[in-house]
């Protein structure tokens, strides 16, 4: 786009005083940020609407995910457009700071984790590659919660992103539908946010559905002065788009839940029916031709009956007709094998709540039993493992596979473990329908936005064709062995650990090291991702120093970030543990101008931009077989972070990409805990025989150690010792520490660090979202580029 500062200058000075009645000069910076965005949504009007038009004759995707972890857009819609420098450089001349500007914007955190995050990445490459792809979510008005620590627990407040509106969004009235349930309806009003492509005019959309009641005032009522009840419908209706769910890998069955989906996949749904009839007609047989569906998980599953639904009842389809198409049309992700994540409906719920669609459902589950019944007639139990209603249960990811034509998993392991365990009877029936699709993430926010100093640096050694095309990184390889390139590398590392141990001091009023190593531990909280064996690990080294106060030893920050779903005590009590050790550990003077943990609150997109490109250690230390892919593994790699990490989810593919000797593999694989369940596991087997195990575990129960009177140490206690330790935290203990203690040893060759720190760099390409993209575009969705 091309840039013109006194257009520009005369378009915010304009906005300011209609939206605000002040001056340029007189604007606060969120006054500033608020026209700012305004003038680049302007900007943009005209490509969009073009866009728009261009997609509308071709095949288009779409992405149904209850969740979209965007993050903020200011910064990386002035990247993408290719005029962020010129913007910063206009501000300064009048006075302003851009960086106050930025750190206006709200996260749009519209998402938990992970699964989340992966949609807002994907839909930055679809627009990126000029692919007509499109995402359907909730526009929920508290998105997840925002974290604070007190007296090192957790405390949650609401989040408020929409508090001040929205200016990356345009609500479109001409759009809504309305969603009807067993006993309501709703008004279902779609907000559309710009997916601004990097040096494309093409701009792809999010659409979120905001829900409203039909009549937001009962005046009867309201006369009669009873004013809660007069408003009681429209609380009622806006319930449904006001929380985003705050779980992440459990499954929450509850009967808002069940709402917000069905209110967002068929409002989606008969958004993309009115657009292909626009455009169509009553060619309904031609849909698997023009639209493709991404079900991200079982969440929006439901968008199979619902399909049906439309086609049956809506436009007089044939059931035998409508299923063909549903089966072509949809396709679906798998992202865990957590069993308690497998969404199950009770019957009685889901009959209260969307009455037509169970009868649908009942249809299909039964047209399937049929087809059960002729393919394995002597295997009632296989028929009966397989039937999408179970007893009282609805299995949406058993519907989800027979209503799609193709379904994967994540990473290449995790794609195994599915057709191998958790979905064999699946994958023998229908062994084409499945395929890998191993996760990615996008470098113009992971790299070009958020370390800009390495992106200027690969830039100059390796031209720019990188931000749009990854696998070029591998070109930085031949400077393997060149100093001054190595040092370079390690001067920018330093200067990023700089400005984390600033913002780390300005906002939370800690102290760190900067030449300590970083290690860094940012993902949700959950006994399977294993944060409290890294924390047990910390608890030992700190006795380990205090015995051998003159051992030789690199000073080491271990710094961690999660948020606990709400009622997930375990992990809330390992969220205090945390606390409670680096308390201990930070305020000892005998270790802490060596030791120092950091528990950093509110973990968040903006604040993962901040702590990737400071890592020097990518703790990625699930229990193998657990972690489906990951993604916070990639961004670390991608500036220049080691892993140290059990070969689970895409860290097999981590090491296999940079070699394994660039990174700290450690612990049990998948094979080892099926052969030490076989052999029988007892966790004091290695409490016993471990040095300095039994420390740490006792010092859980033993006065040591402080929960506040919660008894929620106990608790974790007797999950290690006396429940079986499922995530095998003793039994793993001791080799992650001797990986540990070596990366404290290699990190002293400067040199070798930096030569491993490149490869890591130079073999990231693999884990583009872009790649990632471009294979579901081919292989599942059959789109292609519009230019
Ligand atoms: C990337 C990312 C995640 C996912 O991290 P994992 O380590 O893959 O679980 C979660 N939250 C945020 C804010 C992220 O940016």
């Amino acid at each position: 786009m091309l840039f013109e500062k006194e257009v520009w200058k005369e378009k915010l000075e304009q906005r300011i005083l209609v939206k605000f009645g002040t001056s340029l000069e007189e604007a606060s910076s969120f006054e500033i940020y608020q026209a700012l965005g305004d003038t680049i949504m302007e900007s943009i009007a005209k490509d969009w609407y073009d866009t728009k038009k261009k997609y509308e004759k071709k095949k288009q995707a779409f992405y149904l995910s209850s969740e979209f972890l965007m993050g903020r857009a200011m910064g990386n819609n002035l990247i993408n457009l290719g005029i962020q420098q010129e913007v910063i450089d206009f501000l300064k001349e009048i006075g302003i700071d851009y960086n106050q500007i930025e750190d206006e914007e709200e996260d749009a955190a519209l998402g938990n984790g992970g699964l989340g995050r992966l949609a807002a990445c994907f839909m930055d490459s679809l627009a990126t590659l000029n692919l007509p792809g499109q995402g359907y979510s909730i526009r929920y008005k508290n998105g997840i919660f925002n974290q604070y620590l007190r007296d090192g627990f957790q405390v949650e407040k609401p989040e408020t992103w929409l508090r001040y509106g929205d200016v990356w969004s345009v609500v479109r009235p001409e759009d809504e539908v309305i969603v009807n349930f067993g006993n309501t309806s709703v008004r279902a009003l779609p907000y559309d946010m710009p997916i601004i492509g990097y040096g494309t005019k093409n701009i792809n959309t999010l659409r979120l559905w905001e829900a409203h009641a039909i009549q937001d005032l009962d005046l009867g009522v309201f006369n009669q002065q009873d004013y809660l009840h007069a408003t009681q419908a429209k609380t009622l209706a806006e319930d449904i788009s006001r929380v985003l769910y705050p779980n992440d890998s459990t499954d929450e069955g509850k009967k808002l839940r069940l709402r917000q989906q069905y209110f967002f996949v068929s409002a989606s749904l008969q958004d993309i029916m009115k657009k292909f009839k626009k455009v169509h007609g009553r060619e309904f047989e031609k849909i698997p031709e023009y639209i493709a569906i991404q079900l991200n998980d079982t969440h929006p599953v439901i968008a199979i009956p619902e399909l049906m639904r439309l086609l049956v009842d809506i436009e007089g389809v044939k059931w035998e007709d409508a299923w063909e198409i549903v089966k072509r049309t949809f396709s679906y992700t798998n992202h865990t094998i957590l069993a308690e994540a497998l969404e199950k409906w009770w019957i009685g719920l889901y009959q209260e709540v969307v009455p037509r669609i169970f009868q649908i459902t009942e249809g299909i589950h039964n047209q399937f039993r049929a087809e059960l019944t002729q393919l394995y007639p002597n295997d009632a139990e296989k028929q009966n493992r397989m039937s999408i209603i179970q007893g009282n249960m609805i299995h949406m990811a058993w519907l989800a596979i027979y209503g799609s034509h193709k379904v994967n998993g994540v990473a290449e392991l995790h794609t195994e473990i599915l057709k191998e365990r958790e979905l064999k009877d699946w994958y023998d029936l229908y062994p084409n329908k499945f395929l890998n699709k191993t996760n990615g993430i996008t470098q113009r926010r992971w790299l070009l936005k958020s370390n800009p100093q390495l992106s200027a640096y690969i830039t100059e050694l390796i031209g720019d064709a990188w931000i749009t095309d990854l696998s070029e990184l591998k070109k930085l390889e031949q400077y393997l062995e060149d100093e001054v390139v190595l040092n370079k590398l390690l001067a920018i590392k330093q200067e990023k650990k700089e400005e984390l141990v600033k913002y780390l001091r300005e906002t939370q009023g800690v102290d760190i090291n900067p030449k300590s190593i970083f290690d860094v531990q940012v993902k949700r909280m959950h006994e399977y991702k294993r944060q409290l064996l890294n924390i047990l690990q910390v608890y030992d080294l700190y006795y380990y120093l205090k015995e051998n106060p003159n051992v030789e030893f690199t000073p080491t920050t271990y710094i961690y970030g999660a948020k606990a779903a709400p009622g997930y005590k375990v992990a809330k009590g390992i969220i205090r543990l945390i606390n409670d050790i680096a308390q201990i550990i930070n305020g000892d003077n005998e270790v802490n101008d060596k030791l120092k943990v950091v528990f950093v609150e509110n973990y968040r997109v903006t604040v993962a931009e901040k702590l990737f490109p400071a890592a020097d250690i990518s703790e990625q230390i699930s229990t193998a077989g657990k972690e489906a892919s990951g993604t916070g593994n990639m961004k670390f790699m991608l500036n220049g972070a080691l892993t140290i990490g059990t070969l689970d989810g895409a860290n097999v593919e981590i090491a296999k990409e940079a070699g394994e000797e660039n990174e700290y593999i450690f612990g049990m694989k998948v094979e080892d805990i099926d052969a030490l369940q076989k052999r029988g596991y007892d966790p004091r087997t290695p409490y016993n025989s471990v040095a300095g195990l039994k420390r740490v575990i006792d010092a859980l129960i033993d006065g040591h150690l402080n929960d506040l009177g919660s008894g929620i140490y106990r608790e974790i206690h007797s999950l290690l010792m006396e429940r079986g330790d499922q995530y095998y935290v003793l039994e793993d203990f001791e080799d992650y520490r001797r990986k540990q203690r070596s990366i404290n040893r290699d990190y002293r060759d400067q040199k070798a660090w930096a030569r491993k720190m490149l490869k890591n760099i130079a073999n990231a390409g693999k884990f583009s979202s872009d790649r990632t993209i471009m294979e579901y575009a081919k292989e599942i969705w059959g789109i292609n580029e519009v230019r």
